[in-house]
């Protein structure tokens, strides 16, 4: 009933990346809120399953999680020392020599690391910068230099090979645990891995990590079911009308929830009945979505818009985005179990 988080699953699929990645320790990403499975849930699972180095988007993030972690926990933060933010217990990831030396006087005993730009021109530092501040940089002892990959989901894309060119120009020999990849990285083989990796979108049952366990289930109270007769219309707009004798279901959840209008883009989104699929029509609601049940024997109490024939990669195809956006954006209103 609702959405129902496999923790165990998410613990399996960490241990399953950090071992394509036997040279190096392996983090965990948990920004956004675990990208939106509970980071106070999420954390400490991946704790106990073995992780040491976790990375959030923010400080408020990271503070959320911190008391829940063991002291041998380390919190980097992504987008590094942002003004007036309060980074006790976290270790901000600096991006740019400004930030370096504006956080090293605020807070000269604080542990730091360092994000370089190794081409993907978001965040980090470049390598004219890096020449710059190297030395000094270096000397003050970052716990770890890391960069990002752009296109590390695509394993035949040149970028891949440059950055990590660019990468190890800027890092060979620095004496200083390195890090690149992310799961599409720990794709790509050893020659990325470095001494961490962080795992993000992998660990959920995301693409790209193909061999991923599901993590995700949610199904979808049917709140009332009603026959339509033919040239009856349902829902907003009047997108839908019957062709045959119909029976609609209608489930409680639409794009208030993370279920965006744009799913109905494409045909042929479904619900599912257990194994029984049951077509999507008329519009997506703020809080309602109807589904043509006329070929089930019976109605169920629920019907599921993530499951394991269902994925979130599955369902994001539908909308034309990512299961990252999909999961990131699974609301708040459903009933939350972890297993
Ligand atoms: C989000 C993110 C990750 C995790 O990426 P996935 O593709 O989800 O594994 C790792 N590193 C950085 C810098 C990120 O922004």
């Amino acid at each position: 009933m609702g959405l129902v988080i496999d923790l165990g699953a998410i613990q399996a699929n960490w241990k399953a990346l950090s071992a394509l990645a036997p040279t190096a320790r392996a983090g965990a990403v948990v920004k956004a809120d675990a990208y939106g499975l509970g980071a106070e849930k999420v954390a400490p699972a991946l704790y106990e399953a073995g992780a040491r180095d976790f990375f959030v988007a923010l400080a408020s993030e990271g503070r959320c999680i911190r008391p829940l972690l063991p002291e041998d926990a380390t919190i980097f933060v992504l987008s590094g020392a942002m003004e007036g933010e309060d980074l006790t217990g976290l270790v901000p990831l600096l991006n740019s020599p400004a930030q370096f030396f504006r956080y090293r006087t605020l807070s000269p005993r604080a542990p730091f690391g360092i994000q370089l730009d190794s081409g993907m021109n978001r965040l980090g530092i470049e390598p004219g910068e890096w020449n710059a501040i190297r030395a000094e940089a270096l000397a003050a002892g970052p716990l770890l230099v890391m960069s990002h990959l752009a296109c590390a989901d695509e394993p035949q894309h040149p970028a891949n090979a440059q950055q990590l060119a660019a990468f190890r120009a800027m890092t060979d020999g620095i004496g200083v645990s390195r890090s690149l990849a992310a799961t599409g990285g720990i794709l790509l083989g050893p020659d990325y891995h470095f001494d961490l990796v962080r795992p993000g979108v992998g660990q959920y049952g995301g693409a790209p990590f193909a061999d991923g366990k599901p993590v995700v289930t949610l199904s979808l109270p049917v709140i009332q079911t009603r026959e339509v007769k033919p040239g009856e219309s349902v829902g907003y707009s009047f997108t839908w009308t019957a062709k045959r004798p119909s029976r609609v279901a209608t489930v409680a959840a639409g794009y208030a929830d993370g279920l965006a209008r744009a799913l109905m883009g494409k045909a042929d989104l479904q619900l599912w009945a257990g194994d029984v699929p049951c077509p999507v029509i008329g519009r997506i609601s703020m809080d309602l979505i109807t589904v043509d049940v006329t070929d089930l024997p019976m109605v169920p109490a629920e019907l599921e818009v993530l499951n394991a024939r269902q994925g979130v990669d599955a369902l994001a195809e539908h909308g034309g985005t990512i299961g990252y956006e999909i999961l990131t954006s699974l609301g708040h209103r459903y009933t939350r179990t972890y297993l």
